[in-house]
């Protein structure tokens, strides 16, 4: 279901494009590297081309845990653990070791699409 969405939001855009403007903004023609990368892939209608933006938690059981796609073998990630919660409980998670947050919410890291 969130597939999908995302394809349809990815072809709304690229119609957008045909109608408009071709040149690229200013500011990606002058960008390098992984910068770069990240601003075409928004210009392209991916606005979380790293994957930064609030996950919804699953059950998070240790069978079944949150995934979280990463291009390295660790990252940081911050459970909310309440969902009122002011707090942030920001924790490791490496490749391979599955990682229980205090509030009992599993996580594990999967490898990230590349850009
Ligand atoms: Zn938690």
């Amino acid at each position: 279901m969130k597939m999908s969405l995302r394809l349809f939001q990815a072809t709304s855009v690229a119609f957008r494009h045909k109608s408009s403007e071709q040149k690229l903004p200013n500011y990606i023609e002058h960008a390098t590297g992984l910068e770069r990368k990240e601003l075409l892939a928004r210009a392209a209608g991916n606005d979380d081309p790293f994957g930064m933006k609030v996950f919804k938690r699953g059950p998070g059981t240790k069978d079944n845990p949150n995934l979280i796609p990463s291009f390295e073998n660790k990252r940081i990630i911050g459970c909310i653990c309440e969902e009122d919660s002011t707090a942030i409980n920001w924790m490791w998670v490496h490749q391979d070791e599955p990682k229980r947050c205090g509030c009992g919410h599993w996580f594990k890291i999967v490898e990230a699409k590349p850009l």
